[in-house]
């Protein structure tokens, strides 16, 4: 039996234990370096139908309807003139059992973790060293605890630590010029939304993404990134983020970029620095990254959960049928979702209104337009 070590239990992490799971040929363990998985946190995330057909392969089709919703269409609107553009029918890619689905984090990561026997997650594992022994690869966490592992999953998240030991500290994320603002909204503030669709404002330097996040048609989730530039000393001071003073300064920045219905409706509010890849790592053998650790993006595409999820399905497969492909494959597709999260970013923040006057009419072509739909999205979200 081959031991599987996989450093972090996010969503990467705890999919790909589950797959390794159900194969006997595999032992799995997690490390992670908190002392408990958080499941309070109400946040919403969205997944395509690419990682909504692999997760059913263990059984995310059972989870309550009540916990999940699938939104018919992304409505476009011009947050200036709070007018609506266009539409895109987002169901379009949908099937009988895998459609596009929005939820809280939280309860995604509960199924994944729940399924899972309870002595596979190690908490309190925070990964240290990383050195290989003939075929064995030997851990160090928290000073002195030693494990060995015949493969190594690296799953630890954007500022991934076990990358950093590999690497020698040569491949670290940049800050995107972006603060991602989080927070929830009741639905009852949200007069002449469409309740069944995600709704996506463009605005100068700034969007914002409204949605669904089950199907109790109370609460819906707010995300917004706004340009904005931060000192080497402000990015170094993590809890900065998290101040009273700065949450009410980007506030006061918003004040003239969205409704004053919204913004002052906005709950639990949170904002953080948005950090992305640049390059790619290729691990030795028998070492594998995958999920923000292998790739981050920037956030507007809302790609980089279902990624963690392909990502982590592709390498069960390629280390289950000893292929050896997973790297090579992994990076095409992760190329052609950075030009489009790029792409996003760039025609969501326009400011210069004769630009935006043509974008808008150029996006009311392509979200009707097949052939660009079934390349655009199509091509991602199929698998
Ligand atoms: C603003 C924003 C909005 C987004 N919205 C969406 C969306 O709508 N849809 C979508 O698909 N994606 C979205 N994403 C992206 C998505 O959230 C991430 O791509 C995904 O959560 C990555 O999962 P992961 O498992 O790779 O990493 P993480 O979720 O970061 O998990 C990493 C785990 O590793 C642990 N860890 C860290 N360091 C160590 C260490 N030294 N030792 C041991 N354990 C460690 C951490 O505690 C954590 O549990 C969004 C991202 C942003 C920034």
């Amino acid at each position: 039996m081959k031991k599987i070590a996989i450093i972090g239990a996010g969503i990467s992490g705890l999919f790909v234990a589950n797959l390794f799971k159900e194969n006997l040929d595999y032992q799995v363990a997690i490390y992670e370096k908190n002392t408990s998985i958080n499941l309070d946190e109400g946040y919403g995330i969205q997944l395509s139908t690419n990682s909504i057909k692999l997760l059913n392969t263990i059984g995310f089709n059972t989870l309550e309807s009540k916990d999940r919703f699938n939104p018919e269409k992304i409505d476009f609107y011009e947050i200036k003139h709070e007018k609506k553009i266009c539409d895109l029918n987002i169901s379009e890619f949908n099937s009988e059992n895998c459609k596009y689905t929005t939820l809280k984090r939280s309860k995604l990561v509960e199924f994944l973790k729940d399924r899972l026997e309870d002595n596979t997650i190690k908490y309190d594992h925070n990964i240290e060293n990383i050195e290989k022994n003939n075929n064995k690869i030997i851990l160090t966490f928290n000073n002195s605890i030693k494990e060995s592992c015949d493969h190594l999953i690296i799953s630890d998240g954007v500022f991934s630590k076990g990358k950093s030991l590999i690497s020698n500290n040569e491949i670290k994320p940049t800050y995107n010029n972006s603060i991602a603002i989080r927070g929830s909204i009741s639905r009852k503030n949200l007069n002449n939304l469409k309740e069944k669709n995600i709704s996506l404002f463009m605005g100068s330097n700034f969007h914002y993404v409204i949605y669904p996040i089950n199907n109790d048609n109370e609460v819906s989730n707010f995300i917004g990134v706004l340009k904005y530039k931060l000192t080497a000393n402000e990015l170094d001071n993590y809890g900065l983020f998290k101040e009273e003073g700065f949450i009410q300064g980007i506030k006061d920045k918003l004040q003239n970029k969205i409704s004053a219905n919204i913004l002052d409706n906005l709950n639990d509010i949170k904002c953080f620095p948005v950090f992305i890849s640049k390059g790619y790592l290729k691990p030795g053998t028998n070492i594998s990254l995958i999920g923000d650790a292998f790739f981050a993006f920037p956030p507007s595409f809302a790609q980089g959960a279902s990624q963690s999820i392909e990502g982590g399905y592709e390498l069960f497969n390629d280390i289950a049928n000893n292929k050896n492909e997973f790297y090579n494959n992994r990076i095409v597709k992760v190329r052609m979702i950075n030009n489009r999260s790029k792409l996003n970013h760039f025609a969501f923040h326009l400011s210069n209104p004769i630009i935006v006057f043509f974008r808008n009419i150029i996006l009311k072509f392509l979200t009707k337009n097949k052939f660009f739909l079934s390349s655009y999205l199509g091509k991602i979200y199929k698998n």
